[in-house]
């Protein structure tokens, strides 16, 4: 462990203020958010020593503790002094990840950073395919005066699984008459989880060549199928004074259901648990409209989870995890799915590609992994109208 001297102690500090919380809010170490951290369930991992060595700026270099927090808020709601714990760990991870300097024990971070920087997402794709999963569709390019850009973001754009999300998106708002088109390749990465594992740097810039396309494409409203592009095109884009609409994909087909202009003409008969990403229930409030989608589906049985609505589990894939390698037995997304199958659900629904690529992975190491489905809500609905 290091004492830092002055300065990366101001990054820690400047970086709370920046955020918008409160830097002398600081821990009277009461331990509320070690009792709700969802690490609490796999492994040792204390909240409270993290925010207390921070206080005092100390950024234990060695530890991997740094890199654990998954942003998913339960502590932050959680604490009674208001400390922003998200922006403490996301500022002590500025510290290490100078310009996208990141610790060689954890190398898929590493080569996420490098692919972010030089072609626009994670997985070294080339840019030029990013539409590919719209092919056989008719999707057109947004141009000026289309009503709504739809933003699907990496997963749903290059990995063929996620894929699945962007095309029955784009076939339910094709079925409703939205007038709605895409970027292809003009798109880049949101940014998102890169800020949360440290990278300000390549945040910054990923935002400022979205924003540029955005405005030079005359975009208003944006409808997105991750909570995470959500999140920070809704709450975090505004830094650089921008003034979008933003949607999240359940919002928006909640309000079509609503117009009318999605006519629910099929029965689902299927017992269905509804998973909460923690980006768009925690973070964003948005709890009722996916399960008011999803009540209105005749013979479609919802049933809770433990843990749901503002005590969600998390999925273990935020503040950057999704690129970091986590240990078999402690993934939270294998405790969620037992707890889906708890409540007899046949379909694990949910509204976020991250989740849904860490519940396929956890399926798959059920002794019985035809027991249960994962779904996003747009695969669902898709079925019925
Ligand atoms: S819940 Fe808040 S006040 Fe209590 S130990 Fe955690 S950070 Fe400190
Ligand atoms: S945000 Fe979630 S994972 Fe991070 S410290 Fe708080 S409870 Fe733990």
């Amino acid at each position: 462990m290091e004492i830092l001297p002055l300065e990366p102690f101001k990054v820690v500090i400047d970086g709370i203020k920046e955020a918008g919380g409160e830097a002398d809010k600081f821990c009277y170490q009461c331990g509320k958010c070690d009792s709700v951290c969802p690490w609490g369930r796999v492994r040792q991992f204390y909240v409270r020593r993290l925010v207390n060595q921070a206080k005092f700026g100390v950024v234990p270099f060695e530890s991997e503790d740094i890199w654990l927090c998954t942003t998913c808020r339960n502590c932050v709601q959680r604490c009674p002094r208001g400390v922003e714990i998200i922006d403490v760990m996301r500022s002590m991870r500025r510290v290490l990840v100078p310009d996208g300097v990141v610790p060689a024990s954890i190398p898929n971070l590493r080569s996420v950073m490098t692919s972010l920087a030089s072609v626009g997402n994670p997985f070294g794709q080339e840019p030029n395919d990013r539409a590919k999963w719209a092919q056989d569709l008719s999707v057109k390019e947004f141009t000026e005066g289309t009503a709504v850009l739809y933003f699907p973001c990496c997963y749903p754009s290059y990995d063929p699984r996620l894929k699945k999300i962007a095309q029955a998106t784009a076939k339910i708002l094709t079925v409703a008459g939205v007038d709605f088109g895409i970027l292809g390749s003009k798109e880049m990465c949101c940014g998102e989880s890169v800020r949360k594992a440290g990278n300000e740097t390549l945040f910054k810039r990923l935002a400022r060549e979205n924003i540029k396309t955005f405005i030079d494409a005359g975009v208003k409203t944006i409808l997105v199928s991750s909570p995470h592009c959500y999140h920070t095109f809704k709450n975090e884009y505004p830094e650089f004074k921008t003034n979008f609409e933003v949607m999240h994909i359940t919002q928006y087909l909640f309000r079509l259901i609503k117009e009318g202009k999605i006519k629910i003409t099929k029965e689902y008969k299927k017992k269905v648990t509804y998973h909460d990403p923690c980006y768009l229930g925690r973070h964003n409030g948005i709890y009722d409209e996916p399960r008011d989608t999803l009540k209105k589906i005749p013979g479609l049985e919802l049933k809770e989870m433990a843990d749901t609505r503002e005590t969600s589990l998390c999925c273990g894939m935020g503040g950057g995890r999704v690129w970091m390698e986590t240990a078999k037995n402690e993934r939270f997304s294998d405790i969620r799915l037992n707890q889906a199958l708890d409540v007899g659900a046949e379909e694990l629904v949910t509204a976020c590609p991250y989740c849904i690529t860490q519940f396929e992975d956890s399926r798959l190491s059920l002794k019985n992994s035809a027991a249960i489905q994962i779904k996003d809500i747009t695969e669902v609905l898709q079925e019925v109208i």
